[in-house]
């Protein structure tokens, strides 16, 4: 990894990032996000044992006319990328028609699915949506990944779906691994598999402290994280990029090992999500609860609330409200680290590390 790429790519990330944080509160306007997630279902056809979709209960979806208003609106706002996540997204039967409407109005569209319905009729619809990018999840070889997904299908499921994406050329195809403590052996094997499968992209998160994933066996401890780490270090690049997910902040000595460009928790200054029944919050794992809620799409606009909302992410509250971060060396790399991860005290590397 080069030093200066690096060093360059964080003197601008602290730019935006105080650009941003400066205008909170000032009644300057803050620069819109580049891109926007729509948790678009919590409906979903598995019960991983590391989801994080709770089972909040909605009245209803936003409806078809009500996300292309919503779509509309952003789009105008020139963001670049609108992508979905829930639940499982294939299970809304408009989903196309949204990003297809989403992609006529100049935005880039993603998809991060567990590929069961992916079957050769869905894979014409997505590539007749033009859909830029999708994100299949894959969590171990087929009895890990059918253990973890509660399903014996599941990993040839997601495996017909790798394929038939590959076959309709999706611009962007990436394989999606939560990494627990269950599938932390077996990232050889995955990684050989995936280089078979000519994937290009894999995106690496570490297993949140949420849901039924909070267990000893799931969770990773200080010796597991190194071990990724070490993974990573040795395989990154090597025919795969290895993209270690954002939840996992500064990374102190392992940082500039595994990253070419620093990570930042985007909610509030690059990303939010759009909630199920319009709500917007930070970011998708967060919990749909009033405490994270920023304002309702179907109450006020986009520009409203991301114009007047998000003051704990701009405002550093993470940074102020904890001692330990706001006397910490790392504090200017690592801003407090993920909210999520906080929300099971699992935020913070370096005492991981220590
Ligand atoms: S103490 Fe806070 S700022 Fe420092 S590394 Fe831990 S989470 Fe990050
Ligand atoms: S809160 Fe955590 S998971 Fe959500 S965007 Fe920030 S770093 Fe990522």
């Amino acid at each position: 990894m080069s030093n200066l790429k690096y060093a360059l790519d964080k003197l601008r990330t602290d730019f935006y990032l105080d650009g941003v944080s400066g205008r909170y509160g000032s009644g300057k306007p803050v620069p819109p996000p580049s891109y926007v997630l729509w948790d678009c279902t919590r409906r979903c056809n598995l019960n991983c044992v590391h989801c994080g979709a709770s089972k909040e209960t909605y009245s209803a979806e936003l409806t078809t006319a009500q996300i292309k208003g919503i779509v509309d609106e952003i789009a105008a706002l020139k963001i670049a990328m609108f992508a979905v996540t829930g639940g499982e997204p294939l299970l809304r039967e408009d989903l196309l028609d949204v990003l297809a409407h989403a992609r006529q109005r100049g935005m880039k569209t993603g998809i991060a699915t567990n590929g069961f319905l992916l079957d050769r009729p869905m894979a014409k619809r997505i590539a007749e949506a033009r859909v830029h990018s999708v994100q299949v999840s894959l969590d171990g070889t087929e009895p890990t990944h059918n253990e973890i997904r509660q399903n014996r299908r599941s990993y040839t499921a997601a495996m017909q779906a790798i394929e038939l994406l590959g076959e309709i050329r999706i611009p962007v195809l990436a394989v999606a691994t939560t990494v627990t403590g269950r599938n932390l052996p077996e990232l050889d094997s995955l990684r050989e598999l995936l280089l078979r499968l000519g994937i290009k992209l894999w995106k690496l998160t570490a297993v949140m402290p949420i849901g039924r994933a909070q267990s000893a066996e799931m969770s990773l401890d200080r010796e597991r994280l190194v071990s990724l780490f070490e993974f990573v270090r040795k395989n990154n690049g090597r025919g795969i990029h290895i993209h270690l997910g954002e939840n996992l902040t500064y990374l102190g000595k392992w940082e500039r090992k595994l990253r070419s460009g620093p990570v930042i928790c985007p909610a509030g200054f690059t990303a939010c999500c759009i909630g199920v029944d319009g709500n917007v919050r930070g970011c998708p794992e967060q919990p749909d609860t009033a405490d994270n809620r920023e304002g309702s799409l179907l109450e006020r606009s986009f520009t409203d609330i991301w114009q007047h909302g998000f003051g704990r992410y701009r405002g550093r509250e993470m940074l102020s409200a904890d001692p330990n971060c706001s006397t910490c060396e790392w504090k200017s790399d690592c801003f407090g680290g993920c909210w999520v991860m906080r929300s099971g005290n699992r935020h913070c590397i370096r005492s991981a590390l220590a």
